[in-house]
């Protein structure tokens, strides 16, 4: 199509969804699929998040709020990540976004230029190096594997860094191998960025998931990076809220205030009743959190004992919903193993070169479905690849 511009060309659609359409094709075919392929809780949203968010629309709340967000739902957010993590953050530094998407979209566009350099440990979130592109950069990938443990190592990344590095993207708990970066890793990480003058934009919308009682440290608490972190949060994942579409973009004021411009841009301001919710979200207890967390604990347990019981081999994950096995055993594609469970067992994943080529001969399985489905699903896909 000749009008199509260089930009919209430079990006493609998630992977993901190209399973999601076989699955739906499957589906058509009457085909009974458990689905491992989602990246969202299937939990529903706690109801006193709701009733929030209806009692806001009853009230009136129906017009345009503030660009930055209502001022309660940035002042509950330096709240809670005060309270979680020991993060002093003003609510001035916080935009309230249409979900972490959003957030880490105008963060970057407000700090990249063409030529610049985004350094992103791979396997990766889908959008990273899309996102990178539209700010005019180049994505730098660094490949990370089992045999990494999937965590960059700071060795690893000094041999990554340019002069024209400006950013560093960073995901922990990681979508999609479940990993979760030390404080040693992180401290020295942040002291490289503080010495070649990098940004880090820290992804750390699963930061409520973790497991195995892992410690998370966020990276913004390490010395002189307050100044050169941006925190992406949302609702999405630890409140089941991914339809809400919302989360929220922190960085230091001068930032900010420049955000704000492709903040307003895009979105004007964020949904204003879904705000009076996120801001229950945060005040009222976290138990809902503690009690998805613990389910998809129990059913993270039951996985690895399947994967274990196959003889397929993980790094175990310690945060998210996911599991990243390697699969190299059966000398297929990830794609091949992928549409085989899907034609064989009736069971979804995603291809690991979904999230980069770092991403090949490994799989992605999601435990945000019941624990009975993950019991038959499981039992299936041992059946199946046995014949292999
Ligand atoms: N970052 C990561 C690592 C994710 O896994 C996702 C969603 O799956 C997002 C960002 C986007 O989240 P949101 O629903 O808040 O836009």
């Amino acid at each position: 199509m000749k009008w199509l511009s260089e930009r919209i060309q430079g990006i493609k659609l998630s992977a993901i969804r190209e399973v999601l359409s076989k699955v739906e094709a499957a589906k058509q075919k009457g085909v009974a699929v458990t689905n491992f392929s989602i990246g969202r809780p299937d939990f529903d949203t706690p109801d006193h998040i709701k009733a929030s968010a209806k009692s806001a629309l009853d009230q009136g709340y129906v017009h345009y709020t503030a660009s930055a967000g209502i001022p309660g739902l940035r002042e509950a957010v330096c709240r809670r990540l005060g309270e979680d993590f020991e993060l002093n953050i003003n609510p001035s530094e916080v935009i309230i976004t249409n979900g972490a998407t959003e957030a880490i979209h105008i963060g970057l566009q407000s700090i990249l230029n063409p030529g610049d350099e985004v350094i992103v440990p791979e396997p990766m979130y889908v959008y990273y190096t899309g996102w990178s592109f539209l700010g005019g950069a180049k994505c730098v990938s660094i490949p990370l594997s089992m045999e990494d443990e999937f965590v960059l190592k700071p060795d690893r990344l000094k041999d990554y860094i340019s002069d024209k590095t400006k950013v560093l993207i960073l995901n922990s708990p990681n979508n999609p191998t479940g990993q979760v970066y030390e404080k040693e890793d992180l401290l020295a990480i942040a002291e490289l960025a503080v010495q070649h003058d990098i940004m880090v934009i820290s992804d750390d919308i699963y930061n409520q998931m973790i497991y195995d009682d892992v410690n998370y440290f966020p990276i913004a608490n390490a010395p002189g990076m307050k100044e050169r972190t941006l925190i992406i949060g949302s609702f999405s994942k630890s409140y089941a809220m991914d339809g809400w579409r919302i989360g929220y973009l922190i960085a230091p004021q001068a930032l900010i205030d420049q955000a704000m411009k492709m903040h307003q841009h895009i979105v004007s301001c964020p949904n204003s009743f879904v705000q009076f919710g996120a801001q229950t979200a945060l005040e009222a207890s976290q138990e809902c959190v503690k009690e998805m967390v613990r389910e998809f604990d129990r059913r993270r347990i039951l996985i690895l004992s399947c994967l274990d019981d196959m003889g397929i081999p993980y790094v175990r994950p310690k945060g998210a919903f996911y599991v990243f096995p390697a699969i190299g055993q059966f000398a297929m594609t990830s794609r091949a193993v992928s549409d085989f469970l899907l034609d064989e067992a009736q069971v979804a994943v995603v291809p690991g070169d979904a999230f980069g080529a770092a991403g090949e001969g490994y799989i992605r399985i999601s435990y945000s479905t019941a624990y009975e489905e993950i019991e038959k699903g499981m039992e299936r896909v041992k059946k199946a690849l046995s014949r292999l």
